[in-house]
């Protein structure tokens, strides 16, 4: 048997090589293959992560091509445009749409069956496109959809309480991007709820929704780009994606009349494990959370009729 494979196409952009960084050192699969149309960058984010392996053996990274892709393999995208100060991520949309069909087209040439983890941004609208280009079931092609928002969350959340991020249950959900909403009214820790848990303070949380949509926004002011912490949740999901036990994450795919809503795709609580993912419906949102899924829902639709041809 071969070794077990995940493919990261954008591998020599700064998402797409945090991504494989951090799938080497939590050894995530046994090889790493990276596909880029900048061939020169590729090899030699390739051959930088592959040298950090050096005493940890046991994982390759390497470049590598679309027909070495097998059924059941991982493909992350990550490639495409980046948003740039002043940009939001529907913003990119036109560009990276073209970009994500070609790719998504060689992934399945001759009828493979991967899994196919977008990351791309717009990636609710990018998923859409992803999905509906492989023809593949809506269980192997899904989104980050708000992991990382949701990781930003808990780590505030701990942060702030002085607990370990584990012991933090609270999500943000919907389009990631503006119109993504938290949780925090009713975000537990150690499954206390949150305003009852010793430290919380009402003043630090007030804006908790707007201060983790702006972080993005302030990150690429200062750096130019986000890829540490998307990095290192996208080595989580591809680990969750191995394993037959399922995780939980809130991560972007077709919804088919979950929550009232058909044939858009945002980030919602999703079990995911080597079988793919599946949307839990039993998830019960408030009135207010309905409302603020809803608005979601409308800007990622008009988003992705904005390119249906
Ligand atoms: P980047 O510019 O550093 O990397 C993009 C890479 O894609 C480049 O190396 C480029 O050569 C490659 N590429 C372009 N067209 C290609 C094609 N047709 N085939 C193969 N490779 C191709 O950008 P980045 O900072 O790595 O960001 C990548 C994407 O990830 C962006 O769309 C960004 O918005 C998104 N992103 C998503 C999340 C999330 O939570 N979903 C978080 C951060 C960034």
């Amino acid at each position: 048997m071969g070794k077990q494979k995940a493919f990261v196409v954008g591998g020599g952009g700064m998402v797409g090589a945090t991504a494989a960084y951090a799938m080497a050192i939590n050894k995530a699969v046994e090889e790493i293959v990276l596909i880029d149309v900048n061939e020169q960058l590729v090899w030699g984010q390739a051959a930088d992560i592959n040298d950090a392996m050096g005493f940890d053996s046991g994982i390759l990274v390497r470049v590598g091509s679309y027909d070495e892709i097998d059924d059941n393999d991982i493909v992350v995208v990550t490639a495409g445009a980046a948003q740039q100060p002043g940009q939001t991520r529907l913003d990119l949309i036109g560009t990276n749409k073209a970009i994500v069909e070609s790719i998504v087209s060689q992934v399945v040439a001759g009828g493979k069956q991967p899994f196919i983890l977008m990351v791309t941004n717009p990636v609710d609208v990018m998923t859409y496109v992803a999905l509906k280009t492989s023809g593949l079931p809506k269980n192997r092609v899904f989104g980050s959809g708000t992991t990382l928002d949701t990781s930003r969350l808990r780590a505030a959340i701990a942060d702030s309480l002085g607990v370990h991020s584990r012991e933090v249950d609270a999500y943000i959900l919907g389009e990631h991007g503006d119109s993504s909403f938290s949780t925090i009214e009713r975000a537990r820790v150690g499954d206390i709820p949150i305003r009852q848990f010793p430290g919380f303070d009402e003043e630090r949380f007030a804006n908790i929704d707007q201060e983790i949509r702006d972080r993005v926004y302030r990150i690429i002011e200062t750096k130019k780009s986000t890829y540490y912490a998307i990095g290192q949740v996208l080595s989580k999901i591809v680990i969750a994606l191995r394993r037959s036990t399922y995780s939980i994450f809130p991560l972007c795919s077709l919804l088919e009349g979950e929550y009232g809503l058909s044939d858009v795709v945002l980030g919602l609580p999703t079990a995911i494990n080597n079988t793919g993912t599946q949307i839990l419906g039993g998830y019960e949102l408030t009135d207010g959370e309905r409302t603020n899924l809803s608005r979601s829902a409308e800007v990622v639709r008009q988003a992705i009729d904005s390119i249906r041809e």
